[in-house]
């Protein structure tokens, strides 16, 4: 937990992540441990069809309640995984049961969850198809597994830029999915503007979209007349996508910047940003629609 310079308390937290009880390698104990030691506020244990609890854990450790379903096993067809997040009630879905991405968003959605399409790179997914699918509450630009050495396509920025295309603005999340705690843990998180570490002041704050998500950056991203403004922690670069194919000033890079500026163009219909740090670590805006 830390306050801003607006006086604003933001959290820390993972909302995807695997353990002994579905194929994690640590126990569900030394999982928390972990994530607690390295300074998270909260996280969310996402084994395989396997829903977890909420529980505050000492006042100052939020465990949420998760779990990830999957849906299809033909790449050609699409094959997606959903993670549910925060859910009172265990939504009704079983293994057995081949249940739709519609389907499975929806029982978490009557379970008091919140649905994450993660890792749409990794799972190949396509806009054209998943954009028949509503009401994501999320989607990961990033999962920190799926990445080298562990595995490919970590990255799926192109996915919800494609979505964005479509005028489906998914909120912008980054998680670990960590299973092999080889350096796969405590890398992705967001930081979630709450003053308040509970299970309600948590989830009301990521469905205001209150969040962002991050490797190390904290910024904040602002819209003025024309002009779309990033202030943030030390930075060596800062790169604005739109639905443009070119932008002239679309990269601003130096030393320890502390801010961007971005001039919004008649034919732009959207902005992100995205900001790397001197040690290469990413962050990752929501999309602004211009
Ligand atoms: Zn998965
Ligand atoms: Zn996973």
């Amino acid at each position: 937990m830390f306050t801003d310079e607006y006086g604003r308390t933001w959290q820390k937290g993972n909302l995807h992540m695997h353990t002994s009880l579905s194929d994690g390698r640590l126990s569900p104990e030394n999982a928390i441990r972990i994530y607690r030691e390295a300074g998270y506020d909260f996280i969310s244990l996402t084994d395989h069809w396997k829903c977890g609890r909420t529980e505050l854990l000492k006042k100052d450790f939020l465990l949420l309640s998760g779990c990830e379903y999957d849906s299809g096993n033909d790449v050609r067809q699409g094959i997606y995984h959903i993670v549910g997040i925060g859910m009172e009630t265990e939504p009704k879905l079983r293994t057995f049961h081949d249940a739709s991405p519609q389907e499975i968003i929806e029982e978490i959605h009557k379970a008091g969850g919140i649905a994450i399409l993660a890792h749409p790179a990794w799972s190949m997914n396509q806009a054209c198809m998943a954009s028949g699918f509503h009401g994501f509450d999320g989607c990961e630009i990033y999962n920190t597994v799926s990445g080298a050495p562990w595995n490919c396509r970590p990255y799926s920025g192109s996915f919800l830029d494609d979505m964005a295309n479509r005028n489906i603005f998914l909120p912008v999340m980054a998680a670990d999915d960590a299973h092999f705690y080889s350096g796969d843990e405590t890398r992705s998180f967001l930081f979630v503007q709450s003053d308040d570490l509970s299970r309600d002041g948590v989830m009301t704050a990521i469905r205001n979209g209150d969040f962002i998500a991050s490797q190390g950056p904290f910024f904040t991203v602002r819209k003025e007349e024309n002009e779309i403004i990033v202030r943030t922690t030390p930075v060596d670069e800062a790169v604005f996508f739109t639905d443009s194919i070119y932008e002239p000033d679309r990269v601003t890079r130096g030393k320890h910047l502390c801010e961007a500026h971005f001039q919004i163009k008649d034919y732009d219909h959207w902005v992100r940003v995205e900001l790397k740090d001197a040690k290469g670590r990413m962050a990752w805006s929501k999309f602004i629609a211009v």
